[in-house]
This record gives C-alpha cells, sequence and structure tokens, in this order.
C-alpha cells in the first residue's frame, strides 16, 4: 500500500519537475504535450491504486464471511455436544427474589430450587400471587426495580446466568431461552406485521444461519431466505395460508392466532428451554386445546425443554412430565406427575386438587379454608399453617425442609419428617 502511495507521490513530484524545468530553465525532459503524461501517469497510479485496494480488503472481507460460517458450525457443535452430555438443563439453586415496595419487603420468591431435564416439560403450579411468574422472571434476569434476586443460582448449561452482565444475557433470551407470556395482545408490536416481528428475531439471533444458507444458494439474498423461513415457522402452527399472514398486523388476527404467532417468536431459533407463563389462560377452551397440542407437538419436534407456568392442574396433568407446587414463594411438593395424582402428599396439593371438578365426585368441590398470606408478612414456621388442617406442633414456629419422600420426589411438609415422627403420633392419638 505505502508502495502505490510513494509510487503517486514520486510521479507527480516528476510532472512537477518537468513543468519547472521546462517553463523556467527551458530544459525539456519530455518533448511532448504534458498532460499526456499527466494522464497516463494519473491512470497507472490509480490503477495501481484500486488492484491494491481489491487484493487488500475483499479476501479479508470474504475470509470474514468464512471464518463467520466455521465459527457459527463449531458453535452450533459445542451447544449441541453440552445439552447432549449434561441431562440437567437448567439448575435453581436457593433463588430469592424480593420487591421492596413503601408498603414493605414483599417476600415474593424464598430459596426456590429445581432442574429442568433435556426436553422435558415442568409444570409449575400454584394459587395467584404465589411467586410462579417471579420466578419465570428472575431466571432470564427480568426483575425490574423495585424487585432485585438477593441470591441463589440460576445454571444454565452449567454457566450462572445471575453472573451474566446485561448485554451478555441477551444472547440468551429469545435465542437459547424464551419466554411465551399470557396475554399476545401486549407482547406483539402493533405497528409491524407479524412476518416481520418473526424476521427479526431470526435476523438478530440467526444471522450467520442465514447467511450460510444463502451462500448455499447462489441466486437467493438473505431476505430472500429470511422470508421463506419464517414461512416456514408460520406454517409450523398450523396457520392456514401462511402467505397470507405473513403480512397481517397483530389486530387484523384471532386471540388464538396471535398466540401462536408469539409461540413462533419463541420457537423461531429452536431454544433449548422455553419458559411459558399462562399460555392458554386468555384463550377460550377450544382454542386452548389446540394450543396445548401444539407446544407438545413442537416440544417434541425441536426437542425443548419447557417450564410450563399455570394455576390450571388439568392443564398440567395434559402438558406437563413433572411438577412443582408453590406456595407463597416456595415449593411445597415436587416430582413426577404421575405420583402428585396417584399420592399425593403436601396438604396443599391435596386441598388444590380437591377443588378441581372431576367425573364421579360425589362428596362436592372443597375450597382451600383461609386467604392466601400477604407476602409482605408471611406467616412464620410454615407458612401454609394458618389453613392446614393437619398442623401439628412444629408448624408454626419451624420452616419444613425438603424431604425425599420416594426417589426423586420431594415434599416440604413436617408430617414426612423423621424428626417429629413422634410428635405427630401423639397428636394422632390425642385426635383418637
Ligand atoms: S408443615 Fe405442618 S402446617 Fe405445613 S403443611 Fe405440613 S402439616 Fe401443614
Amino acid at each position: 500500500m505505502s508502495s502505490v502511495i510513494a509510487f503517486g507521490i514520486w510521479s507527480i513530484q516528476l510532472i512537477i519537475v518537468e513543468i519547472y524545468l521546462s517553463r523556467l530553465l527551458g530544459i525539456t525532459l519530455y518533448d511532448q504535450d504534458i498532460r499526456v503524461l499527466f494522464a497516463v501517469v494519473s491512470i497507472v497510479y490509480f490503477v495501481c491504486y484500486f488492484v491494491l485496494l481489491y487484493k487488500l480488503f475483499l479476501p479479508k472481507q470474504k475470509k470474514q464471511k468464512k471464518d463467520l460460517i466455521q465459527d457459527y458450525i463449531k458453535k452450533e457443535i459445542s451447544i449441541a455436544g453440552k445439552v447432549k452430555e449434561q441431562e440437567v438443563v437448567l439448575d435453581v439453586h436457593d433463588l430469592t427474589t424480593r420487591f421492596y415496595t413503601e408498603e414493605g419487603t414483599v417476600y415474593a420468591v424464598d430459596g426456590v430450587s429445581f432442574k429442568v431435564y433435556k426436553g422435558e416439560v415442568l409444570g409449575f403450579v400454584g394459587e395467584t400471587g404465589c411467586g410462579k411468574s417471579v420466578t419465570a422472571l428472575s431466571i432470564l434476569q427480568l426483575i425490574q426495580p423495585p424487585g432485585k434476586i438477593i441470591n441463589g443460582n440460576v445454571n444454565f448449561l452449567k454457566e450462572d446466568l445471575l453472573k451474566k452482565s446485561s448485554k451478555e444475557i441477551l444472547s440468551y433470551r429469545g435465542n437459547k431461552i424464551t419466554m411465551i407470556f399470557q396475554d399476545p395482545v401486549n407482547s406483539l408490536n402493533p405497528v409491524f406485521t407479524v412476518g416481520k416481528q418473526i424476521s427479526e428475531v431470526l435476523l438478530l439471533h440467526k444471522e450467520e444461519e442465514l447467511m450460510f444458507e444463502a451462500s448455499k444458494e447462489e441466486s437467493k439474498g438473505l431476505y430472500d431466505v429470511l422470508r421463506k423461513r419464517t414461512l416456514q415457522i408460520i406454517r409450523d402452527m398450523n396457520i392456514p395460508s401462511p402467505e397470507n399472514i405473513i403480512d397481517r398486523y397483530p389486530h387484523e388476527l384471532s386471540g388464538g392466532m396471535r398466540q401462536r404467532i408469539q409461540i413462533a417468536m419463541a420457537i423461531a431459533c429452536s431454544p433449548i428451554l422455553l419458559v411459558a407463563d399462562e399460555p392458554t389462560t386468555a384463550l377460550d377452551v377450544t382454542v386452548q386445546n389446540q394450543i396445548l397440542k401444539l407446544m407438545k407437538d413442537l416440544q417434541k419436534d425441536y426437542n425443548t425443554s419447557i417450564i410450563f407456568i399455570t394455576h390450571d392442574l388439568s392443564v398440567i396433568s395434559k402438558m406437563c412430565d413433572r411438577v412443582a407446587v408453590m406456595y407463597c414463594g416456595s415449593i411445597v411438593e415436587y416430582g413426577e406427575i404421575k405420583t402428585i395424582f396417584k399420592k399425593t402428599y403436601h396438604p396443599y396439593t391435596k386441598g388444590l386438587l380437591s377443588a378441581v371438578p372431576t367425573e364421579g365426585k360425589k362428596d362436592g368441590l372443597k375450597a382451600i379454608a383461609g386467604m392466601i398470606p400477604n407476602p409482605i408478612y408471611p406467616p412464620s414456621g410454615c407458612k401454609f399453617h394458618p389453613r392446614c388442617e393437619y398442623c401439628f406442633e412444629p408448624c408454626e414456629s419451624t420452616n419444613p425442609k425438603s424431604i425425599e419422600v420416594e426417589p426423586n420426589y420431594f415434599v416440604s411438609c413436617h408430617l414426612y419428617d423423621p424428626e417429629f415422627n413422634n410428635k405427630q403420633k401423639g397428636l394422632n392419638e390425642k385426635k383418637g
């Protein structure tokens, strides 16, 4: 590069010297028209300059593109390898989130621990305000002030998400971990077409993959590949005539259709973990069943792990492999879905199940006595004790431990704690 510039400077100097010699001293080095010399030198100079530019920068650009694609392939292989060797996708330990309001501290999530395995659906169930959604938001670092995550670890593929900076967490959100919210009206942008909104997710997180695809088909550009991929995702949502839907705005679609678009955005990048926060609550029963079936099919096709949050136990029974029952910011029962319906352990879970209408239930529905406690002033000891019909001596003062009552099945209740067996026997004798 420097030699070309030097050549250019030298040529200009030569022309200036020639002009001086001929005009001032009458010596002619070059007896033709000086403009011809000037033009020839300029052309040679510019040709050399552009050839050099081409050689210096274009191969670099090509190399960069090639490197990008190679990096992308390496990255995908390493992620696939990681997921394969570790069955646990998400390991949450002792997660504690609080909200510091004017009325006092809200104990929203209080030492929650659970694991999500590869390809499974883990359900979170409990009454409104028990901390299900705050747990989900904490996983993705979406807690805003006055809320704060004050303790715990959220290990996603062995990396603690709580230690990531707000910039680093962006590469996880919408890509490896995605979230579906209850109300698609508020989640979708009303001023962009649904196709544009799905494409944006793809462009943000999968640009290298799309470039790789575009490079395989010479005649197609990045945006052709992007539109084709968006159409395919809409088609996967069982939406009829996707070519027609792709250019529509959210307000032109029905509630069920909007929820499908939200799911499309969530699975566009084939996430490893999908967090669905009451995705069917705002829909009528027929559409609800269609959405549940769609999510189950997609979970199998994409092998995505799902955290499914709901207050509806019947939805849990249809969707989940394992379940975590939450009460007042804590998990009280956690394990296989079959066990919870066959042999319920925790008094709160028993109460929830007896409030569900089922076929052949003769003694009617039984609501859980009392009210949900105010999370600013949670009860001492076991938080369920003011409403529990089995409450005995340690319940009011001692916080129950999580006890493994069956392999991989945990219950937080003193009834199953060997330490309090004698007191419980005494209580039963008194009752008898
Ligand atoms: S610990 Fe006591 S109060 Fe709490 S659920 Fe068990 S029996 Fe009821």
